[in-house]
């Protein structure tokens, strides 16, 4: 493989997406490899925005409820579902935060397996997803079942295969492992809970619009995610979940608000639930924070995400090179899956020390992310990131070492 950055670029045929992203003329920033965390914002997504306040926000004002607002939590998560997850129609919602929608899914899934006491988790998951299992154990006196993974890889099927029984209420797991980048095999295990009658959820956070999603195909159950990190949503924008349509009528969400009723506006006694996905949905959604979803999905369904998984498995496996050649020497080790087929849309280099070499990096203007223990993540977003600065990122990098 070239080293040579140049090379690569110009062979890039999503190059020119860099163009529709804000990169201010005096940034500081010389590279940002930080995309799996906070994407960057879109040129489209400020004109939205502005629109959208001046006009419809301004202009509509309480009219805007009954224009379009309380359909948007339904069309985007459509329009999600089609773009980025392959799930059909009526299935996904955007609300909430992703460990709210991790409360309500699992709390659902394990009220619609009585008899069942036991959830299934790993101990490399993201801490919201443990910590809300946890919460939900201790709550429903269930017994959580850990399954050990190896924090450079992730969860295999076989380990999922040795710990459900009949006992199992859930599994929960990430598509995309957070820290080291492995890729789990989501049919293979969804298929293993479901041989013993247990539902299968799934955090698609660090993988939606990065890697191709098949949940109806892939006979997922219940899935939640967010929308600020490839789906570059904005800081603290609403994430998403998705409850297969079979599942709908018998798994129930637990909290039960005013906006998942079957009629918000009658102000009835008693909840009844919203036929469909829209029971999902609890308070008021946050339509301002969703205008942003309206341009990013744009940009994914024309770029499409065959095509960013492609120059994502290249640019990953270019920084793999450049660490190989550069780093390896300085007592670096890549702790990602070395076969891009394995591995998501980052890669996780480890040194003793890292930690302090953060701030070092953010002061020459290269912005990676820090995990613990010694990890330095470098999530190259394939839509707005240049092989150049991968490149001059991990330059930096190398002479702070050297
Ligand atoms: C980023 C991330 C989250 C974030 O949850 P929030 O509720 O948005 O803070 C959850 N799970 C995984 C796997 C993540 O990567």
């Amino acid at each position: 493989m070239t080293l040579d950055p140049y090379a690569w670029d110009a062979a890039d045929p999503l190059a020119g997406y860099r163009d529709q992203f804000i990169t201010p003329d005096d940034a500081d920033v010389i590279s940002y490899l930080d995309g799996n965390s906070l994407g960057r914002p879109l040129k489209r997504t400020a004109e939205l925005m502005d629109e959208f306040i001046r006009e419809t926000w301004a202009g509509r004002l309480i009219r805007g409820w009954t224009d379009e607002w309380m359909e948007w939590p339904l069309t985007l998560g459509d329009r999600l579902g089609s773009v980025a997850l392959g799930a059909a129609g009526g299935q996904t919602v955007v609300a909430d935060s992703t460990t709210v929608l991790i409360y309500k899914l699992a709390r659902a899934a394990v009220d619609a397996r009585p008899g069942r006491n036991r959830v299934v988790l790993d101990t490399d998951n993201f801490p919201t997803d443990r910590y809300v299992l946890e919460g939900i154990a201790a709550s429903q006196g269930l017994e959580l079942v850990w399954v050990r993974t190896d924090p450079g890889e992730g969860i295999h099927p076989s380990q999922v295969e040795s710990v459900v029984d009949e006992r199992t209420a859930l599994v929960l797991f990430s598509h995309v492992a957070y820290r080291s980048g492995w890729l789990a095999d989501v049919p293979e295990i969804t298929r293993i809970a479901h041989s013993v009658g247990a539902l299968a959820m799934w955090d698609l956070c660090h993988s939606v619009g990065s890697v191709p999603i098949s949940l109806d195909e892939w006979g997922v159950d219940l899935a939640v995610g967010c929308t600020y990190k490839y789906l570059n949503g904005g800081p603290g924008s609403p994430a998403f979940a998705y409850l297969a349509g079979h599942l709908q009528d018998s798994v129930r969400q637990p909290i039960w608000g005013w906006m998942g009723h079957r009629a918000s506006f009658e102000m009835g006694p008693g909840y009844e639930p919203a036929p469909g996905a829209r029971a999902l949905i609890s308070g008021t959604p946050p339509i301002l924070a969703m205008v942003p979803l309206h341009a990013n999905l744009d940009m994914l369904a024309e770029a499409g995400i065959l095509a960013v998984r492609d120059k994502s498995q290249k640019i990953t496996s270019y920084a793999i090179a450049l660490a190989d050649e550069w780093l390896k020497p300085l007592g670096v080790e890549v702790v990602s899956p070395p076969d891009p087929s394995r591995r998501g849309g980052h890669v996780t280099l480890r040194r003793p020390g890292f930690a302090e070499i953060l701030e070092p990096l953010w002061a020459k203007g290269v912005i990676p992310d820090y995990r613990q223990p010694d990890g330095l993540r470098i999530g190259p977003a394939p839509l707005s990131t240049s092989f150049d600065e991968v490149h001059r990122g991990l330059a930096v990098l190398r002479d702070l070492l050297g």
